[in-house]
């Protein structure tokens, strides 16, 4: 039976410690819940010497009764394991610098001094009945004799666990593996990874180190973390699971999830290509592949996107095969004879080769102009007035020519284009839709520069991706979400 693999998460802890992200309690309890839920065995909820703010946060988590042990971050001080165990968590990630550069210039200490320390505070964590995990910083540039010191001190004080910290991504996978055999061999309690990404390898470190023989990964999700980030929780999970079939507690089809909460609580955007989790981790473009993905879709997908969670979504570029221009078109229910649709082919590769991507709304206007379809307009606008500035509250009321008839309507919002979008949708509360996405590009330089707006509007089963562009950033917003609803309203009846 292939080995039980066991993951400690630090999105709250290591991964709130990204430059510019920092959580409110209920944040943090809110990712906590869903990290229990999506399975993770150790959830490290903070560390209770930061601040009152963080003794609540890890309060709140460890006071929810969630499956995972619940740990609090501590440095080789009384007064920091008091203070988390204080916030009432099951365990203590006890941090030891045994790095030279460590103990010398961070401490202004010595090895033996550290040695004593740690088993002296290993020892008050387990009279407190605490669990403990003896985390060595620095430990990727710590001689492998004192690594394996401290890994029997701490076993000798009674320590759970003993984690080996890569705190500056300096190792490569071979190096890692030299690191973590002999302890691993050597340890009579489970080994753990802490890997930082400064060279990219922190997945491929953290591999390697189980391969070695370590049974706990630290990751955090989507690779926050300090400075270039953590090992990612799911490209961790994905790569054990799925290369060499390693059992792990987590539910896979909750990642794509997940990932979503921490983006949008963080405010930190997952990069479009970022493996699994990236929005175009299972997007097609290239006519080819499109091909092999509709005959089998193993041609060209090394992982099934309901597996993590995702969606499989094909957009038409300058790569474009026919066949994805007639499945999109028989998604949108346009049926289009050979010579249209050989024209419409054309048009979306002469579009591609501008270096723009066609939407299915852009496709829905190319083909209804070439096939001669007058594109019926459920909506329009007609007038938009916006109110901002510092004395105000943002407000903006619209008039839209609805089905042939007037609305008009007002709201207000955190800006003007939030303003003018709630009254777009005041205007609009009987299509069923909900605004998934909303992204802003500048097109060119300047305070006059050219925005380009997406949005990304559900109606029911379906996703509907509109453009609209110009100098007026509040009035391009509004442009793109009239777009997007005429095409969920054509489609209403
Ligand atoms: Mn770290």
């Amino acid at each position: 039976m292939a080995k039980r693999i066991l993951v400690l998460d630090t999105t709250l802890r290591d991964g709130e410690q990204t430059p510019g992200v920092s959580l409110t309690p209920e944040q943090k309890l809110d990712i906590a819940k869903a990290l229990d839920d999506l399975g993770v065995d150790y959830i490290e909820a903070g560390s209770a010497i930061t601040s009152e703010g963080e003794r609540e946060s890890i309060k709140k988590i460890a006071g929810e009764g969630l499956k995972a042990e619940v740990l609090s971050f501590a440095r080789l001080l009384e007064k920091d394991v008091n203070l988390a165990m204080e916030c009432g968590v099951d365990g203590i990630f006890l941090v030891a610098p045994t790095s030279d550069l460590h103990i010398k210039y961070k401490l202004g200490s010595t090895r033996e001094k550290v040695l004593e320390m740690v088993e002296k505070l290993t020892g008050y964590c387990k009279d407190a009945g605490l669990k403990v995990d003896v985390c060595c910083e620095d430990g990727s540039r710590t001689s492998p004799e004192f690594l394996m010191k401290v890994l029997k001190t701490a076993e000798k004080a009674k320590a759970d666990r003993f984690t080996v910290a890569d705190t500056v991504g300096a190792l490569t996978p071979g190096r890692m593996s030299d690191l973590i055999k002999p302890l691993a061999k050597k340890a009579r309690i489970p080994v753990g990874v802490h890997c930082h990404d400064d060279l990219g390898m922190a997945t491929a470190n953290t591999v390697a180190a189980v391969r070695s023989g370590a049974a706990i990964v630290n990751v955090t999700v989507n690779g926050l973390g300090e400075r270039a980030g953590n090992a990612s929780l799911e490209e961790v999970v994905m790569a054990l699971k799925t290369v060499y079939g390693y059992r792990l507690n987590v539910k896979t089809e909750k990642l794509y999830g997940i990932s979503d909460k921490v983006e949008k609580i963080t405010g930190v955007p997952v990069p479009p290509n970022k493996a699994i989790v990236g929005e175009n981790a299972f997007t097609h473009e290239a006519g080819i592949h499109v091909d092999g993905i509709l005959k089998r879709p193993d041609t060209y997908e090394l992982l099934k996107p309901e597996s993590v969670g995702a969606k499989r979504t094909f957009v038409l570029g300058k790569h474009v095969g026919m066949k994805s221009v007639k499945r999109m078109l028989d998604e949108l229910d346009i049926k289009a004879g050979e010579q249209h649709l050989e024209e419409i082919f054309k048009q979306v590769k002469y579009i591609g080769d501008k270096g723009k991507r066609v939407t299915n709304v852009d496709l829905e206007t190319i083909a209804q102009h070439v096939m001669g379809i007058e594109k019926k307009q459920h909506i329009r606008l007609e007038e938009l007035v916006t109110v901002a500035g510092n004395k105000f509250t943002p407000t903006a009321s619209v008039k839209l020519k609805i089905n042939g008839g007037d609305v008009v309507e007002s709201s207000t919002g955190t800006g003007p284009v939030d303003a003018a979008i709630n009254a777009i949708r005041k205007a609009t509360k009987n299509v069923p839709f909900e605004l998934l996405e909303y992204h802003v590009d500048a097109i060119s330089g300047g305070s006059d520069a050219i925005v380009k707006i997406m949005v990304k509007l559900k109606s029911k089963d379906r996703i509907v991706t509109a453009q609209g562009a110009g100098a007026d950033i509040v009035l391009a917003s509004v442009d793109a979400m009239v777009n997007g609803i005429n095409s969920i309203m054509a489609r209403m009846k």
